[in-house]
């Protein structure tokens, strides 16, 4: 039976950096059946990850009214880092674990004061919520995981927020990424709107500073976002039906970096050395092309 192909730009950005190593963690299995692998993040992404637990966990209490005080927000950030790290391949010293804190410390500190998360504390919109990212999205025959961080009401409209922890510099698809956002809302009863009244919105850290972007999507933009989730979905399945008839042709990752942190590198011809990998995985498929074309 053929996995079911889920998205998410977790899985996406994996895909396009290696598309071997995403069908090992996503494509080889069906969700159901693909057991629980160990972290194998690098710390310094798990504790992006403990700081994105901690916003949402601090955004819950904020809705019920309740405040935390600066040494509950360094607690939870400290218990959240080490139980990530508890569940990791890696080991880290204690002098790093500190390092990490105080990396998330900062950048916490700073996010709490951008300008949707004041108008929050300051009571300024009543009706709000925080959503959890990992609860999938039927649209249509596809499961996505586009589910925005947060949802605000503002003057009539639905405000859809993201927070990405870490940011990469601008990119060409920033917009439709934002727009997956808006297959979420239509989605749901409560929040189903004509696609342009929307607003989005991501927040993201980059270079020193969250950065704040507003997107306002149009039919068009949003029919442009779907067309590239699919084509993103059909390249997935292809690689994933690549990858059951022949797993050592599987793409190998475009860059070394991707291989530092990948779980699967020990048992990949990429992990020892990337170059030489692609090298003989070239000529495996030359020969199963002329074995191809002899038969
Ligand atoms: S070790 Fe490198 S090439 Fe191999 S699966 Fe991981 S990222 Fe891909």
């Amino acid at each position: 039976m053929e996995p079911k192909i889920e998205w998410s730009r977790t899985r996406k950005n994996l895909f396009f950096k290696c598309p071997r190593a995403w069908y090992l963690r996503y494509g080889y299995k069906s969700n159901s059946t693909r057991s629980r692998v160990p972290s194998f993040q690098r710390p310094w992404d798990l504790m992006l990850r403990a700081m994105k637990e901690t916003l949402l966990d601090r955004l819950d209490d904020l809705k019920e009214g309740k405040e935390w005080s600066s040494l509950l927000v360094e607690a939870q950030l400290k218990s959240s880092l080490q139980s990530h790290l508890d569940g990791s391949v890696h080991r880290v010293s204690e002098q790093t674990q500190n390092a990490l804190l105080k990396f998330s410390q900062h950048r916490f500190r700073l996010l709490w004061r951008t300008r949707i998360l004041q108008q929050l504390q300051k009571r300024r919109h009543a009706q709000w919520y925080v959503l959890d990212r990992s609860e999938p999205t039927q649209y249509g025959i596809r499961r996505l995981y586009v589910t925005p961080d947060l949802v605000i009401r503002i003057q009539n409209r639905w405000h859809l927020v993201r927070f990405d922890m870490q940011k990469s510099p601008p990119r060409v698809h920033d917009e439709s990424e934002a727009n997956v956002m808006v297959f979420w809302a239509l989605n749901n009863d409560g929040f189903s709107a004509p696609g342009e009244s929307y607003r989005l919105h991501t927040v993201g850290w980059r270079q020193g500073f969250w950065h704040c972007e507003t997107f306002q999507p149009t039919s068009q933009s949003i029919k442009q976002s779907q067309q590239l989730l699919e084509q993103d979905m059909k390249a997935m399945e292809e690689i994933s039906r690549y990858g059951m008839r022949n797993l050592s042709l599987l793409p190998l990752a475009k860059s070394k970096r991707t291989c530092t942190s990948c779980f699967y590198r020990k048992f990949c011809p990429g992990g020892e050395n990337l170059e030489l990998a692609k090298k003989e995985q070239a000529v495996l498929e030359l020969s199963a092309h002329s074995l191809k074309a002899r038969n």
